[in-house]
């Protein structure tokens, strides 16, 4: 039986902080049949999180959100200090969706310091988001493969947004036959198509004006997919160069099967992968395209 009865679905969720004490709970409810589904986030949660949490609702009856800013997916010049953590306004966001939430400290996951042992990437983590971020995915996939040993869910919840993420979960998942189904929940926008994200804090009033071209790049290549990829990632540079503000990284179209780049002449869906610097803060984004 699901914990959401009536009278719990205002109250707050209850907090693991021992990998322990979640185990022991997560026994219990296993032992009813109940499906656990995992939903991994490091809090500063916003609606792009609840869609996450409310989609795990429709997979399992016992949904566990972790709350943990990994330092091992940092790198030492990122923002791992200044990272937003807002666990009671998160708490507070979870009441009525979350079974638990799962919080626990660096030294609870990281009793010896860093670990030695390291799930690597592999190349597709050096590219894109791993070329700008060294070290990135190989730290957030051992941060992921241990939350799934921990919580052992059946489903866990990704979301498109960060979609070289999602990709090299679900790799890591189908090389290492771990015993659990990937789900990828799509991008949740502001209005005026900025994607939701927990660094969006760190744009100023005139940086987040000029957010909204990341957006309309994607827009613009989407418009231009009839004529082939390389119309696609023209069209998208144009939008960008056109704002001075935003100073791209990275604009590559992939298969989304293989993550590698695809160039003209290719026929069939491609992700498009932007990644740019506006202000304080950096911003990636993608969408989904079929080429035909
Ligand atoms: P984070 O807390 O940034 O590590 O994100 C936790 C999870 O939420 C990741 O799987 C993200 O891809 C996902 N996520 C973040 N922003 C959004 C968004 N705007 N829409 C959908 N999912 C998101």
């Amino acid at each position: 039986m699901s914990e959401m009865t009536a009278a719990t679905r205002t109250a707050l969720p209850p907090v693991f902080e021992r990998i322990d004490d979640l185990r022991a709970r997560l026994g219990g409810v296993r032992a009813d049949g109940d499906r656990i589904v995992l939903v991994p986030t490091m809090g500063a949660l916003h609606a792009g999180h609840r869609a996450l949490v409310d989609r795990a609702r429709e997979l399992g009856e016992y949904v566990v959100v972790s709350i943990f800013v990994n330092p091992l997916q940092f790198g030492p010049s990122e923002d791992l200090d200044r990272y937003p953590r807002t666990l009671e306004t998160d708490l507070a966001a979870l009441a009525g969706r979350a079974d638990a939430v799962f919080a626990p400290s660096v030294s609870q996951m990281y009793p010896d310091g860093p670990t030695a042992t390291r799930i690597s990437a592999g190349e597709a983590g050096t590219v894109f988001e791993g070329a700008s971020r060294p070290g990135h995915f190989d730290g957030m996939l051992t941060v992921v493969a241990k939350l799934l040993n921990i919580v052992q869910p059946s489903f866990a919840m990704f979301g498109q947004k960060d979609a070289q993420q999602v990709y090299l979960v679900q790799r890591m998942v189908h090389d290492l036959n771990l015993p659990v189904s990937i789900e990828a929940v799509p991008t949740v926008r502001e209005s005026d198509g900025l994607a939701l994200s927990s660094r969006n804090r760190y744009l100023a009033a005139p940086a987040r004006a000029a957010s909204v071209e990341v957006f309309s790049a994607l827009a613009d290549a989407a418009d231009a997919r009839q004529h082939g990829v390389e119309a696609v990632l023209a069209a998208a540079r144009s939008r960008i160069e056109a704002e001075p503000a935003v100073k791209l990284d990275y604009l590559v179209a992939v298969d989304p099967a293989t993550f590698l780049p695809v160039h003209d002449g290719y026929r069939g869906p491609v992700t498009l992968l932007l990644a740019a610097a506006v202000g304080e803060a950096r911003l990636i984004d993608n969408a989904q395209l079929l080429i035909e």
